[in-house]
C-alpha cells in the first residue's frame, strides 16, 4: 500500500552517534545539549529568533495562548480567539482546553486560509486574540492580519505547523504574528519523531514561556508561574538534528514528486492558490475535485489499487460538535467535503508517484 505520507528516518549510524553521546552524559532531558544545538540550528536554518523547542505542536499553541495573556486562570473572564475551521484540529481543540472559544471564521475559496474579511465580522468584546493557519504551507494575508489585530488590540498566533522553512517576501514566514508554532510530529515535513516550537516575536514572552513549560520553576527552590510539562528530550533533538542536516535532499525529492502532480493535475482540477510572495515547502498536495461524491469515489478506487488518499481537512470543525461553533462556515464545509491529499514523501518512488497519476487519471475519466 502506498500510504499518503511517511516519516522520514535518517541515517541510522548518525542517529547512533548522537545516542552515544547521550549515553555518555547520561543527560536525558531538562534542556539538555542537543536540545540547545537544536534550538541554535534552527534558528539559523529558519531565519528567526526567540525560538523555544517543546515536547509536541500542540502544547506549542498551549503554552503561547498562555505566555501572551490570551488563556487566563481567571474564571470570570471569558475569552475568545477567532480561528479558522480548515484545519487540522488541534488548532481550536487547544483553544478550547485553554478555556478559550474558538470562534469560526470562514476561509477564502482559493487560498483555504482565513479570510481577512471574515475575521473583522467575528470580533467581539471577549475577542483576545486571532489564531490563523497557514493551512498546507500556504501563507496567510498576514499583512491585512496585523492591521486588523493592531487596530483591535489583539494577539495573534499563527498555527504554522505546516509552513516550517517558508519565506515570504525575502524572510522566514514565521516571523509574523505574536507568535508562531510548530508541530514536528513524524508525519511533518521536519519531525523530532513529537515535538514542536515557537518562535516568538518578543524575548520577554519566550522568557515567560520558558518558565511556563517547566512547571513555572525558576530556582532551585523558587516556583514563580503556573506552569505545565512541554519539554522536549535528548532522544527528539537526536532525531531533529539528523533530519535537519539532510533537509536539502528531502526537500528535492518532495520538490519532484509535487512538480509531477502539479504538471499533470493543475487542467483537470483545483488547486491551492498561493500568494507571489512566498516560495514552498512541498509539503502536501491536495487537489478538489468538482463534488463529494467523486473524492469519495476515488478514494475507493485508488485504494482498492493500493493507494491512500486522505481527507485533509475533514470535517470542517464548525461541524464538530465539542468545539462548540455558533454558526457554519458555508465555504470552508464545501472545500473539506471536496478535497484529497495525494501521496507526498521523500522516498516514493518514480513508479509508485507514476501509477497514482494513472489511477487517479483513470478515475477522473470514468
Ligand atoms: C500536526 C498539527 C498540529 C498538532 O501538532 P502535534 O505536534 O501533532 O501536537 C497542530 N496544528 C496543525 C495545523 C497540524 O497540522
Amino acid at each position: 500500500m502506498i500510504p499518503v505520507t511517511k516519516p522520514y528516518l535518517p541515517a541510522r549510524e548518525k542517529l547512533d552517534k548522537y545516542i552515544d553521546g547521550i549515553y555518555e552524559r547520561e543527560w536525558l532531558t531538562n534542556n539538555g545539549p542537543l536540545v540547545q544545538e537544536l534550538t541554535k540550528r534552527l534558528e539559523e536554518y529558519l531565519g528567526v529568533e526567540n525560538l523555544l523547542l517543546v515536547s509536541n505542536g500542540t502544547l506549542a499553541l498551549q503554552i503561547a495562548y498562555r505566555a501572551l495573556g490570551v488563556s487566563t486562570t481567571n474564571r470570570d473572564e471569558k475569552p475568545e480567539a477567532i480561528t479558522t475551521p480548515f484545519t487540522f484540529v488541534a488548532t481550536a481543540s487547544s483553544l478550547k482546553w485553554e478555556g478559550v472559544e474558538p470562534v469560526f471564521a470562514d476561509i477564502d475559496p482559493d487560498t483555504w486560509c482565513l479570510d481577512p474579511k471574515n475575521i473583522e465580522k467575528a470580533i467581539t468584546p471577549q475577542t483576545k486574540a486571532i489564531v490563523p493557519v497557514h493551512v498546507f504551507g500556504n501563507a496567510c494575508e498576514v499583512e491585512a492580519i496585523d492591521e486588523i489585530a493592531n487596530k483591535h488590540g489583539l494577539k495573534v498566533i499563527y498555527d504554522a505547523a505546516h509552513a516550517f522553512g517558508v519565506n515570504y517576501k525575502g524572510e522566514s514566514l514565521l516571523r509574523h504574528g505574536d507568535a508562531a508554532t510548530l508541530s514536528f510530529h513524524a508525519t511533518k515535513l521536519f519531525h523530532t519523531i513529537e515535538g514542536g516550537a515557537i518562535v516568538f516575536k518578543r524575548k520577554e514572552d519566550l522568557e515567560t514561556a520558558k518558565k511556563m513549560m517547566s512547571f513555572g520553576i525558576t530556582g532551585p527552590d523558587a516556583i514563580e508561574e503556573l506552569g505545565i510539562n512541554a519539554k522536549m528530550n535528548e532522544f527528539q533533538a537526536a532525531m531533529g538534528l539528523c533530519v535537519l542536516d539532510e533537509m536539502e535532499e528531502n526537500l528535492k525529492a518532495r520538490a519532484t514528486v509535487w512538480h509531477r502532480y502539479e504538471r499533470e493535475l493543475s487542467q483537470s482540477l483545483q488547486l491551492q492558490v498561493k500568494s507571489e510572495d512566498q516560495d514552498y515547502n512541498y509539503a502536501y498536495f491536495p487537489v478538489v475535485f468538482e463534488s463529494e461524491e467523486r473524492a469519495l469515489k476515488i478514494t475507493e478506487d485508488l485504494k482498492k489499487n493500493g493507494v491512500s488518499v486522505r481527507r485533509y481537512f475533514y470535517p470542517s470543525l464548525d461541524s464538530v460538535e465539542c468545539l462548540g461553533a455558533r454558526s457554519p462556515q458555508p465555504i470552508s464545509k464545501n472545500i473539506a467535503s471536496r478535497i484529497l491529499c495525494l501521496p507526498v514523501y521523500t522516498t516514493l518512488e518514480e513508479n509508485e508517484q507514476e501509477s497514482t497519476l494513472n489511477l487517479l487519471v483513470n478515475s477522473l475519466s470514468n
